[in-house]
């Protein structure tokens, strides 16, 4: 039992039992929908004052993930999974990626087609983004922005919700922001995945409070569902390349990309990924 009875973020419910202990406070279990989440959960202002403090800035100006090989490689995959998945997307129309960073995505987007609408709340990012793109990016949270309801074909949510306090009500926002019919992706870590299951509290991935939230197949799937998603797909993926098998020797790399080649089929991918549809 959780000793400070802390509400899970999505379901409310305050049955939880401890999976991880960190330096900074634990990771609970949340007794009813599963979800994994950090605790105690820090209020908004905190969060905020972490977000705006000058070491996390300076981290976040030197990620690769904002890179644009690496934005090329997830709007290609992103095309495949869609091809496959949702035969009904059959044009191109308003896309709108949340937390869009640099623009690095909504500009390989825009190039293959898309209306490309995006929004971040760093200002500093979107400094960064080419000039061409500025107009079409609104610097806020999704749940405050005034933005046009029911436009969005396709609205992308790549490594946002493990951050979220409140991530039902951000997905509620993104339902009302889709057309009927309309495509929500989501991308975020795989607490599921043969990564986070080998090296447990170690997992690269156990950043609080960067990440609150840690999703396995079932939990991503109940919260897309509670906030009225339909028709929800959750399926895990392994990123194109990684690191740690980078640097292996010759023979144990092969083995090892065999493994990871694999263990998406069987959910246990490094990444999490869900695509839902609104009624
Ligand atoms: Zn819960």
């Amino acid at each position: 039992m959780n000793p400070k009875q802390q509400a899970c973020p999505i379901c409310q419910s305050k049955i939880s039992s401890e999976l991880h202990t960190l330096n900074s406070g634990q990771l609970v279990r949340c007794g009813e929908c599963t979800l994994v989440y950090f605790s105690p959960l820090p209020t908004p202002g905190e969060l905020e004052a972490f977000y705006n403090s000058a070491s996390y800035r300076d981290y976040y100006s030197h990620s690769d993930m904002a890179d644009s090989t690496f934005a090329l490689q997830r709007y290609q995959h992103l095309d495949k999974v869609l091809k496959i998945s949702e035969a009904s997307l059959s044009s191109k129309g308003r896309l709108l990626d949340i937390g869009c960073g640099h623009g690095d995505f909504l500009e390989i987007a825009a190039a293959a087609g898309w209306d490309v609408t995006g929004t971040e709340l760093s200002q500093e990012a979107v400094n960064r983004a080419p000039s061409s793109l500025q107009s079409s990016i609104h610097i806020g949270d999704i749940v405050n922005l005034d933005l046009s309801q029911s436009q969005y074909s396709l609205i992308t949510m790549y490594h946002i919700i493990e951050h979220l306090l409140d991530p039902v009500q951000s997905l509620k926002r993104a339902l009302d922001l889709l057309r009927p019919q309309g495509i929500l992706f989501v991308e975020t870590p795989n607490l599921g995945g043969l990564g986070a299951r080998l090296r447990g509290k170690r997992w690269s991935n156990i950043i609080p409070p960067e990440h609150l939230l840690y999703f396995e197949g079932k939990s991503l799937r109940f919260a897309l569902e509670s906030a009225g998603f339909h028709s929800v797909k959750v399926f895990s993926s392994a990123p194109q390349s990684i690191a740690s098998i980078a640097k292996l020797p010759k023979a144990a790399k092969a083995s090892a990309a065999v493994i990871y080649q694999a263990v998406p089929a069987l959910g246990m991918g490094a990444l999490l990924q869900a695509i839902a549809l609104r009624p």
